[in-house]
């Protein structure tokens, strides 16, 4: 069990009046962290840093930002067995996924040191004589982030660094499931030297979310707020910013639809679907959450994806053995798929692996013939439990894939790469792959979803524009007339 400290001004503290709150193992019960469970006013405290810290980080050069960024990259590699550790201890992932969330999560750093020289403007031809107007891009001041525990590492990292790497200060809330892997992050950025403020630390007790969010959502000093999580805790963030008029990157839910055309590569296919169903126990924003098959090709489908699902080991991840599926979350995700499962069947799906889990411990589970009767069609299951929805022909596939709140990221399979393109380009999300799983993230690339997934882009030069204010700028450089 790790004690561990919030970062606010470059110190290491505490919560007011020492509170703390503690996170479980999800298998066995164990205190995996005691964590502070910071108040309002902690929060207050962190933003006040941060702004202060932001009079002169605002000011610095690229080279500072971008050696700090790539020093802070090498310190996050050198903690992965810290990180390995920390996953498997508050979240039950495997080591497989923490290395990988440590890889990418580095890649984004790097990515956004690069991005420091990029942060340009433009110079606008103006009617007006002699007036060199420009479009200017500046940091926009603090910028809260708040992260989620499912890609723990790589969650947070992107809600700090483009804004970091633009000359923004911040404060990252970390996530009541892992506040010690969010921790190990906030180390990295400290030991590589990033000035006192620059990056600020806070946890508390789930109860406390809502307050200590808002305490800091309307702190004038706060003119940026991202927000990675759930579509329902999405939406009450975008109300708290809109009553302060703060604009909110917000990156929700998703419910992936994975099309199988009647012509696709069935091996390859089923490979995605399965890397993309299960990686992470299916608690992944892209995870693949409804696989849709042409009917011509989907007994064989059926057989192979449900063969490879059984195929893959489940057990406790900090146990030496390598395992595919570690623990969920928590007994919520097992009773929240058990439900679907059991509504699914009595409305008629067949069930071709897996079945209702007793434990965290959730099997690779797939029922076939799922209807839009049933609750698993629509809802996001954030856990190991997936369904194969049969159409008839390209259109059916497009409608079917589309009929869904949500619009992350989707995958389109067939030998015909222009048919499967106009496929994909009639799916209703921010993000499509052909023939590739639909969970894939490079730090370079506009990550963000529609619908019920969200609002804005983080990554690449879209992330510059949501953490940078576009100004205006004029010089007059000759005499200006004026009518009186
Ligand atoms: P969650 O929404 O329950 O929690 C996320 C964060 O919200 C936590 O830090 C929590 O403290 C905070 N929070 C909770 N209640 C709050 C309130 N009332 N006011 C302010 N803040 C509050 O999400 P989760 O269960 O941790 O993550 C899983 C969800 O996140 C899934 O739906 C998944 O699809 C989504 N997700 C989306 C992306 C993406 O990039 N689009 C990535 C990963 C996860």
């Amino acid at each position: 069990m790790s004690d561990m400290s919030m970062l606010i001004n470059g110190l290491k503290v505490s919560a007011e009046k020492g509170a703390t709150f503690e996170r479980r193992n999800p298998l066995d019960g164990s205190v995996a962290t005691r964590a502070p469970a910071c108040s309002p006013a902690d929060a207050v405290l962190a933003v006040e840093a941060a702004a202060e810290a932001f009079k002169t980080w605002g000011e610095t050069g690229p080279g500072e930002r971008r050696a700090l960024l790539l020093k802070a990259a090498d310190k996050l590699e050198s903690k992965l067995p810290q990180f390995v550790e920390a996953v498997a201890g508050e979240t039950g992932g495997t080591g497989m996924w923490a290395g990988f969330n440590v890889m990418l999560a580095a890649g984004m750093l790097r990515e956004a040191a690069a991005l420091t020289t990029q942060v340009a403007g433009e110079v606008i031809p103006s009617d007006i004589p002699g007036s060199l107007a420009m479009g200017v891009r500046q940091p926009a001041g603090v910028v809260l982030g708040i992260a989620p525990w499912n890609a723990p590492i790589i969650l947070a990292v992107r809600a700090i660094a483009t804004p970091l790497a633009c000359g923004n200060t911040v404060i990252l809330k970390g996530s009541e499931n892992c506040p010690r892997t969010h921790q190990l992050i906030v180390e990295a950025c400290n030991e590589a030297g990033f000035p006192a403020g620059v990056v600020n630390y806070i946890t508390n007790a789930p109860q406390d979310a809502g307050a200590v969010v808002e305490a800091m959502v309307a702190h004038p000093a706060v003119r940026r707020v991202n927000f990675t999580g759930s579509t329902r805790v999405g939406k009450i963030i975008a109300a708290t910013c809109a009553r302060y008029l703060k604009p909110a990157v917000l990156e929700l839910g998703g419910k992936a639809p994975l099309v199988v055309l009647d012509d696709a590569d069935l091996d390859d296919a089923v490979n995605a679907a399965a890397f993309g169903c299960f990686a992470n126990s299916g608690q992944i924003c892209m995870s693949t959450e409804r696989i849709v098959v042409d009917e011509k090709v989907a007994d064989e489908f059926a057989r192979k994806f449900a063969a490879k699902a059984k195929s893959l080991p489940v057990g406790d991840p900090r146990k030496p053995d390598p395992v595919v599926l570690g623990a969920v979350i928590g007994q919520a995700t097992v009773d929240h798929c058990n439900a679907l499962l059991e509504d699914a069947l009595a409305k008629g799906a067949k069930l071709l692996c897996g079945g209702k889990a007793d434990s965290v411990l959730m099997p690779a589970t797939v029922l076939d013939h799922v209807t839009p009767a049933m609750r698993i069609y629509h809802e996001e299951s954030f856990g190991p439990v997936k369904p194969i929805v049969r159409v008839r022909g390209v259109e059916e596939a497009i409608a079917c894939a589309n009929d869904n709140e949500y619009g992350l990221s989707a995958a389109v399979f067939g030998r015909d790469l222009a048919r499967a393109f106009n496929v994909a380009r009639k799916i209703d999300s921010g993000i499509c792959h052909v023939n590739a799983p639909t969970v894939h993230d490079e730090a370079q690339m506009p990550f963000g979803g529609v619908k019920g997934s969200g609002i804005g882009r983080f990554g690449g030069k879209a992330g510059i524009a949501e953490f940078t204010e576009l100004r205006w700028i004029t010089m007059q450089t000759q005499p200006r007339h004026y009518p009186f």
